[in-house]
This record gives structure tokens, C-alpha cells and sequence, in this order.
């Protein structure tokens, strides 16, 4: 049942779910007009039925797509046996789970929580902690421009976007910025009382950029040097979304860091994030120095065991889809002028073009296809990593739609000519 012509506003019951969130809630999302109600596989349903291809994932959440069978199973099993017990007690999951996360990060120990932010929390307190640890002034931290955190304050203080920031400063003292891939800057902004670096492989949010090796296998260096811990934030990046666990693990030989952050996909929408260490970083957070009421739940810790059997099966297959993925978009890209650059690392994917990017995101749901801006002229997707090559097909040709729509835009509003005129091409 495919319909495409209704909106919210002609189903009373989903107006009605608008109009009380309008009402009711803090106003601080800007959602799309559109209630979704149930999803299977890599499509979601909104209330009137009408179906949309999801290039989204929850944001990078569902990386399974919806309703996968393994995690129902799971899900119905351990619900009915324990959801919760709190930190004071053992349950059966959480030592398996670390165990997992060790070897397959190349680390030591983990702590877990509920969110990326909370991970990134507990990495800079190990980050303070160990600076601390060798003296009083060692605590700045190292951090890229560009880059995204969390919303938290300790975060959002090393979160190098201003529109993150500003509102809430005075924030975290210490944090320097450094643009992405300046050697220069790095160097000079790491010294010795640099207590921490902290980097994305893959810039996520900032528009998905890679941090060059060079500048990364310098970050560890300079850590090394200046006895500081880096810290990955691969709450985007990592935990499968390029075909390896994590994106340090694609560089070769890798950079291993003292600390990495995960979350995202890792519970398939159960809220669960993780903070892994080597030795010296995981001995900061002694007894009582941190914690977390619903931190690492048995529901949570058991989805994430059969979720990561599943990922390790998937992996090769990951990689074929993104290159098939990138391999199509990049075709279709040629022929449109308005778009400057598609950048792709393993599944995520951006499309910066010359034209407001909001535009073509209505005009993708519109057409059953869900993608989101990330900066004002860039669509970023997160495919789900179970798409089939027919849906990657599916995607392209809607993509394609929503693309010719963008053209029409960019002739009528001028901005073609007047970008034909800045490079001195025929108007
Ligand atoms: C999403 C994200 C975060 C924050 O995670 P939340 O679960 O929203 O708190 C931090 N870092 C990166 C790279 C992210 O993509």
C-alpha cells in the first residue's frame, strides 16, 4: 500500500500528535511533518501507510534496519527476564559484552552508559583525571574544528562548531581547536600540559570529512610525546559503519588510541553508548568516580551481544555496499551541476552542493525517501547496513527525482548563472 499524496495535515490523528508536541514539548527539535508509526527492514510506514525508503537509520541508530528478526528474538526473550537491576549487582551480559569490546577494539576495559555524549563524558573525566594525575596544570584538551561531541556541557566544550556552543559559554577552560589535517596547528597547540586529544576518523556531523592518516598517526605522536591520552569518537564512524569495527582499524598499520567512544548502533536503538580504555586510561575512573543508574542494562547489553555477532558477519558485505552505493550516486552526481562533491567512507555519505540542502530534504520525504541535512548545503545519509542492491537502486532512482527537482531550483533562483559567471563559463 503505497500512497503519496497525504500529509499530517489530512490525517486528524496525525495532526493531532503534531499539534500536542507543538503544545507540550520543549520546542527545541525542528521535525518534519510526518508521524511514523512502524518499520521493516530498511523502510519505515507513517501513520497514513505511506511507506518511506530510510537513508537516515535514526542517525545511524538503526543500523539493522527495523524489526530484524535476531534482535526481536532477542529483545522478547530478555525482556521477560531481566531489563534492569542497576550497577549495584552483576547481571550475565556486561562482562561478555566488555570482553567483546576489548578484543574487538584492541583495548582494555569499558564503562558503559546511555549515549554518545555520555561516552565522550566519561573519556574527557578520564582525560581531567589523568592530567591531573601528573599535575595540577596538565588539563587542556586538543580538539578539531568541525567536529562533533555531544550536547552535553563537557561535550559541547570540546564540540568545534560555534552554533553548538555559544549560548552556553563559559564553557570547559582549556579546549583548543585545531583545524582538521593542519599538522602545523596540531603541533603547535599540543604541549605538555595537553592532557587529552580527541578526533573523529570521519567527521560526522561536520559534514563527513576524513581526518587525514598523516594527521592522525601525528595526534598519537604528540600524545605520546607529551604524555596525554587520545580519544577516537567513533560513535558515528565506527562500530561497522565503514566496513571495518572501527575507522582507526582502516588505517594501516592502525593508530590505536588510549581511549574510544561508541554508542549509535551498538544497541540497535536501545540506548547504550561505551567508553573503552587501555589500562591507564580505565584506572582514572576509580571506585565511586563515576557512574551510571541505567548505564549498561541487561536488555541493552544482551541486543548488543547479538548484534555484534551479527555485525561480524556482515562486515565484507558493508564494504561491497558502500562501494556499489558510491560507485551509483557518484554516476548520477555527474550529471548535475549544483552539486560540488560526494563523499563517501564506507556508509556514510555526503552530498555538498550549491543549493540549500533543506530544499531537496522536503522534497526526498515528499518523494518516500528519507535523507537530513548536516551543514546548509550538504545531505549526509546513513544507509542501514542490511540494504539489498535493489534498494541502493531504489535510492538512486529517488535520489535522481529529488536531484532534478534541485536543478530546476538552481536555474530559476540564478544561482547557475551566477555560478557560471564566477568561473567565467558561457551565462
Ligand atoms: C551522535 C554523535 C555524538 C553524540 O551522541 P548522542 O548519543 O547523541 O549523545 C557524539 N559524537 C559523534 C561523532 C556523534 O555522531
Amino acid at each position: 500500500m503505497e500512497t503519496t499524496t497525504s500529509t499530517p495535515a489530512e490525517n486528524p490523528a496525525a495532526e493531532t500528535v503534531i499539534e500536542l508536541e507543538k503544545q507540550y514539548l520543549i520546542q527545541n527539535y525542528a521535525r518534519y511533518p510526518v508521524v511514523l508509526h512502524r518499520g521493516k527492514g530498511c523502510v519505515l510506514y507513517d501513520t497514513n501507510g505511506k511507506k518511506y525508503l530510510d537513508l537516515v537509520s535514526g542517525l545511524g541508530v538503526n543500523a539493522l534496519g527495523h524489526a530484524h528478526p535476531r534482535i526481536l528474538k532477542v529483545l522478547k526473550q530478555q525482556a521477560g527476564l531481566l531489563i534492569h537491576c542497576s550497577n549495584l549487582y552483576y547481571h550475565e551480559y556486561q562482562g561478555p559484552l566488555a570482553k567483546r569490546l576489548a578484543e574487538i577494539t584492541g583495548l582494555e576495559r569499558t564503562f558503559f552508559c546511555n549515549s554518545g555524549t555520555e561516552a565522550i563524558e566519561a573519556g574527557l573525566k578520564m582525560i581531567r583525571a589523568y592530567g591531573r594525575s601528573r599535575r595540577a596544570e596538565k588539563h587542556e584538551i586538543v580538539s578539531l574544528e568541525g567536529s562533533f561531541h555531544g550536547r552535553t556541557l563537557g561535550s559541547v566544550s570540546v564540540t568545534g562548531q560555534t552554533k553548538y556552543r555559544e549560548r552556553f559559554e563559559p564553557l570547559l577552560a582549556g579546549v583548543k581547536f585545531v583545524p582538521r589535517n593542519d599538522i602545523g596547528a596540531l603541533e603547535a597547540a599540543v604541549n605538555d600540559n595537553t592532557a587529552g586529544i580527541i578526533l573523529e576518523i570521519i567527521q560526522g556531523e561536520g559534514g563527513v570529512y576524513l581526518t587525514d592518516e598523516a594527521f592522525v598517526r601525528r595526534a598519537r605522536e604528540l600524545a605520546n610525546r607529551h604524555d596525554a591520552l587520545l580519544l577516537f569518537d567513533e560513535i558515528q564512524c565506527g562500530v561497522g559503519r565503514t566496513g571495518k569495527f572501527c575507522s582507526y582499524q582502516l588505517l594501516d598499520p592502525i593508530v590505536l588510541p588510549d581511549i574510544v567512544a561508541l554508542a549509535k548502533p551498538l544497541a540497535c536503538g536501545l540506548p547504550l553508548g561505551a567508553v573503552v580504555a587501555n589500562g591507564k586510561a580505565a584506572a582514572m575512573l576509580g571506585k565511586s568516580m563515576h557512574g551510571s543508574t541505567f548505564g549498561g542494562g541487561a536488555l541493552a547489553c544482551r541486543v548488543a551481544l547479538e548484534f555484534l555477532d551479527i555485525l561480524e558477519e556482515l562486515l565484507p558485505r558493508i564494504y561491497q555496499l558502500s562501494g556499489y552505493f558510491k560507485v551509483e550516486l557518484q554516476e548520477l552526481a555527474r550529471h548535475y551541476l549544483f552539486i560540488k562533491e560526494v563523499r563517501c567512507y564506507g556508509l556514510m555519505i555526503a552530498v555538498e552542493m550549491e543549493i540549500p540542502a533543506a530544499m531537496l530534504v522536503a522534497e526526498a520525504l515528499e518523494n518516500g525517501l528519507l535523507i537530513n541535512a548536516v551543514q546548509e548545503k550538504t545531505i549526509r545519509l546513513l544507509p542501514p547496513y542490511v540494504m539489498t542492491d535493489q534498494e541502493v537502486d531504489r535510492a538512486i532512482r529517488l535520489l535522481e527525482k529529488v536531484f532534478r527537482k534541485g536543478r530546476e531550483y538552481f536555474v530559476e533562483s540564478g544561482l547557475a548563472d551566477r555560478l557560471l559567471q564566477e568561473k567565467g563559463g558561457p551565462a
